[in-house]
């Protein structure tokens, strides 16, 4: 991958922006003082002393804030083929949750590899991205052998687990007791208009328009 930008030992300065650091304190104008990959000092604006080779960002204007989690990604496999997250960083994201929506790349099955692949391929979409792992282990040391731009929070997904252990069969693997509560959790929220606006919906967020992925 092509270095784009300073390694974390290097000294940066960002320079005259606006810091909103997501305590709740109000916003304020100052020098951020990077080093080493991390917040060394927070002067007021243009008391940050430019030593030799810092890399010094004009932020004037603009907003300086921690880095955004983005706590619904589908990167499992793009990250292998896009590492530098490109349209994760540009939008300030610099943590992902991967793994939603209950398919993760692994486990994996070892026989119907390719099928299973097929189902991972409508959610996690990787151009170009070929794997044949099977555990959750190996899946994982792929991801660490391509270190990429932003920080990762891998989930497993329930359907991938289902899938490794009974194929696409429509089986029923839920307990009666497990169904029973669900089933009693949506008919008391629909007892409750009030609550409507965050009662838990029966259909699949896959299907919503509203889905963010
Ligand atoms: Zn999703």
């Amino acid at each position: 991958m092509t270095q784009r930008t300073p390694a974390l030992t290097d000294r940066l300065i960002l320079r005259g922006g606006t810091v909103v650091d997501g305590t709740g304190a109000p916003p304020a104008d100052l020098d951020v003082v990077v080093a080493g990959g991390v917040i060394v000092a927070l002067r007021s604006p243009g008391g940050a002393t430019e030593s030799p080779g810092a890399r010094v960002v004009d932020c004037t204007g603009w907003v300086v804030a921690p880095g955004f989690i983005d706590i619904h990604a589908h990167s499992d496999l793009t990250r292998l083929r896009y590492p530098d997250a490109a349209t994760r960083v540009l939008q300030g994201v610099t943590t992902e949750v991967i793994g939603n929506c209950g398919l993760t790349p692994a486990p994996a099955p070892a026989r119907g590899h390719d099928a299973f692949r097929a189902v991972i391929g409508t959610i996690d979409i990787a151009p170009g991205v070929d794997f044949s792992w099977t555990s959750t282990a190996d899946f994982l040391d792929a991801l660490d052998a391509v270190p990429g731009a932003t920080n990762l929070v891998p989930l497993i997904g329930h359907g991938s687990i289902r899938y490794a252990v009974m194929g696409a069969s429509a089986a029923s693997i839920v307990s009666a007791s497990m169904r029973g509560l669900s089933r009693e959790s949506l008919t008391k929220s629909e007892e409750k208009p009030e609550r409507s606006a965050w009662r838990p919906k029966a259909t699949s967020s896959r299907g919503s328009s509203a889905s963010p992925h």
